[in-house]
């Protein structure tokens, strides 16, 4: 499962982080997941209590934000919205596309004691 790995090295991320200060634990945790990163949230938040458990991320408070998906045709240059990877622009159905926003997956910010 894709949102495994994904979760483990935020887990992996956030104890260097803590550890770099000498922090016991994270109290909260701001995460980035675009909409077009490809993380389906249901296994996200399936599989993230199972893998904080033992870490300095247990008991931290979680935050998603979820930027949707923007793209810019290639072809016509229109903007428009994504819902999935491959949906074409909506003015001249070109596959073609520049993703501008939606495929972050990132920790934003960590508040560490
Ligand atoms: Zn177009």
């Amino acid at each position: 499962m894709h949102e495994l790995s994904v979760v483990s090295s935020i887990v992996k991320t956030a104890e260097q982080e803590a550890q770099k200060i000498n922090g016991k634990k994270v109290l909260e945790i701001y995460l980035e997941i675009g909409k077009l990163s490809g993380v389906e949230m249901d296994s996200f938040h399936f599989v993230w209590p199972q893998c904080i458990t033992n870490s300095v991320l247990e008991n931290a408070k979680l935050f998603i934000d979820e930027p949707s998906g923007k793209a810019k045709c290639v072809e016509c240059e229109t903007e428009f919205e994504v819902e999935k990877l491959y949906d074409s622009c909506p003015k001249c159905n070109s596959p073609f596309k520049e993703i501008l926003v939606g495929k972050e997956l990132k920790i934003k910010k960590l508040i560490i004691k």
